[in-house]
């Protein structure tokens, strides 16, 4: 017998309707790449989101069409990221920081037809076009006093697109297995591949993030991501904010530490991104003696969590810190460490610790951490493995690639090495390749980074390990001072020797002004190794 219920297809189009309908004065404030910080709420995105669906249509959008936006975090973002699906189009979300050859690379393997972009990246597109015969054609997220100088030829304006149309067609149906976007993994090594979200698997996602012990969003909270919208899904953001019903601050293209504080002074009452933004908000907290008043939680995620960071928001601010882990193939949130009842029983010291821990699943996704022949490890906090995951936001199979990238039991490695605690918590300790393997023992290169980062004059810390004849590898430690300080190494050193068997604690320590960063923010490894292998770094004595 089957259940006698509605067909209700899950289409993110319902997202925007709802928050329209029941949500439909909540603010969402932006700071516009023109300048200005403009203000909106959910029934005008909805109803420009609408007219944008109508223009695509009269465009000669065909259902299944991908269309690029390359983007900033703002309202008009937000109109595109429900417009283009609306229209029955696959949304490929594109990331100005990466390289021209990435970029046109992902463009023309996704087969970007029309492409979005705000007006100070139309210049970038502009360089991109002759190397994209596919493209149709461009359209700039701007008004017509705004329209860049340089842009593809025939660049439409979107605000005039807009304003031809009424808004009275219906979004473009169907089922909801369908694609909804497109994002490309960061890939290091190789081609980026490509992740293909359904309608289906994002609305779950966000249903998953709003819940208590992941992100929590309510309609009375104020939410900004700073983590922007092409990066990694956008962390949900997109769709989980208007599901529950919130408030969305934009903080458009400056994220620098003052701008980022005045678009917090907007009432924001929680805001997520990489740890680095962090760092650099904090900085800015200490010089300025500014305060975060209306801030009550952080979600920091895509790469660990220093506890530094954790003890600052805590301690000093008053902010609540959600550490999470998540990767763009798992939609991408995976894991969130809020307290269930065994962790909030803790001293205030020890759960601090443990907050340092990726933490726990939302029903819909499944953790597991295997050994090297895919058994189970036990749940004992120590045992290192593999990180798998497995649910309906998790990848199958990358974009036109013809073998799935999950197991037939529907694991996805993700290359993640980790641990599992009897609460069913995990810790990262690293990215397996980033491991540092000496004497056939691991050293975290997160554990080593973390404790640096407590010593009060580094401000940033990267550790990796250098080939060694007899150990295989011995792990060395490159340091951004705090500006104006001078750690000695050996203090740095007895920072860590506490928390680390001698033989794990760094052979040598490097000064640098600077740790290179991927097109998201991460620390680089890969550039930092080839960095000191140009300058002929040897390990010392
Ligand atoms: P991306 O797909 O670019 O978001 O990268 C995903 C990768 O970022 C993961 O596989 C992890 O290696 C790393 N990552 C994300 N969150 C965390 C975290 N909380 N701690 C450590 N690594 C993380």
């Amino acid at each position: 017998m089957l259940g006698q219920m509605q067909d209700w297809p899950l289409r993110v189009s319902r997202i925007i309707d709802h928050a329209a309908r029941y949500h439909a004065r909540r603010p969402v404030v932006t700071r516009t790449v023109e300048g200005p910080v403009a203000r909106t709420d959910w029934a005008s995105i909805h109803l420009r989101a609408r007219k944008l669906a109508q223009a695509l249509a009269r465009l000669g959008l065909r259902k299944g069409d991908v269309v690029g936006c390359m983007a900033w975090n703002t309202a008009r973002h937000l109109e595109v990221w429900y417009g283009v699906p609306g229209a029955g189009g696959v949304l490929h979300s594109l990331n100005p920081r990466l390289s021209h050859e990435q970029l046109t690379y992902i463009i023309s393997h996704a087969e970007d037809g029309w492409i979005f972009c705000d007006a100070d990246l139309a210049p970038l597109i502009a360089e991109l076009w002759p190397g994209l015969p596919q493209a149709k054609g461009c359209i700039v997220m701007t008004d017509r006093a705004h329209m860049p100088e340089t842009a593809p030829p025939g660049a439409l304006c979107y605000e005039e697109l807009i304003a031809a149309e009424d808004g009275g067609a219906d979004w473009v149906t169907g089922d909801e297995a369908e694609a909804c976007g497109i994002c490309y993994t960061s890939g290091t090594t190789g081609h980026p591949k490509g992740v293909v979200y359904s309608h289906r698997s994002n609305v779950l996602h966000a249903m998953a993030m709003i819940q208590p012990d992941m992100l929590g969003f309510s309609s009375n909270d104020t939410v900004m991501p700073v983590v922007p919208l092409f990066h990694a899904n956008g962390w949900s953001t997109g769709f989980s904010a208007p599901m529950a019903g919130a408030s969305m601050v934009m903080p458009g293209r400056d994220l620098s530490a003052p701008s980022l504080w005045e678009m917090l002074d907007e009432g924001v009452t929680i805001t997520l991104a990489v740890p680095t933004v962090w760092l650099m908000l904090l900085a800015h907290l200490r010089e300025t003696g500014r305060a975060l008043p209306h801030l009550q939680r952080v979600v920091i995620g895509g790469s660990a969590c220093p506890k530094a960071v954790i003890e600052a928001f805590q301690k000093v601010y008053g902010v609540h810190v959600l550490h999470a882990w998540g990767m763009t193939e798992t939609s991408p949130l995976g894991s969130f460490c809020s307290f269930k009842p065994e962790m909030a029983a803790l001293p205030d010291d020890e759960r601090l610790d443990q907050q340092l821990k990726a933490g726990h699943p939302p029903f819909t996704v499944e953790l597991a951490v295997m050994d090297e022949g895919d058994e189970p490890m036990p749940w004992d906090d120590t045992s290192q493995g593999r990180l798998k995951i497995r649910g309906p936001g998790v990848v199958k199979r990358y974009l036109k690639e013809t073998n799935d990238v999950a197991d037939r039991e529907s694991w996805f490695d993700t290359g993640d090495a980790a641990t599992m605690d009897e609460n069913g918590y995990i810790r990262i300790t690293d990215r397996l390749k980033d491991v540092i393997k000496s004497g056939g023992e691991w050293i975290s290169s997160i554990d080593l980074e973390n404790m640096a980062v407590s010593h009060p004059d580094v401000s940033e810390a990267a550790a990796i390990g250098v080939p060694h004849p007899k150990w295989d590898e011995r792990p060395i430690l490159v340091v951004v001072p705090r500006p104006g300080a001078e750690p000695s190494k050996e203090s740095i050193i007895e920072t860590l020797r506490p928390h680390f068997a001698k033989w794990m604690l760094p052979d040598d320590i490097l000064f640098v002004e600077e740790i290179p960063h991927t097109a998201t923010g991460k620390i680089s490894k890969l550039t930092l190794r080839k960095q000191l292998a140009e300058q002929g770094y040897t390990l010392p004595g």
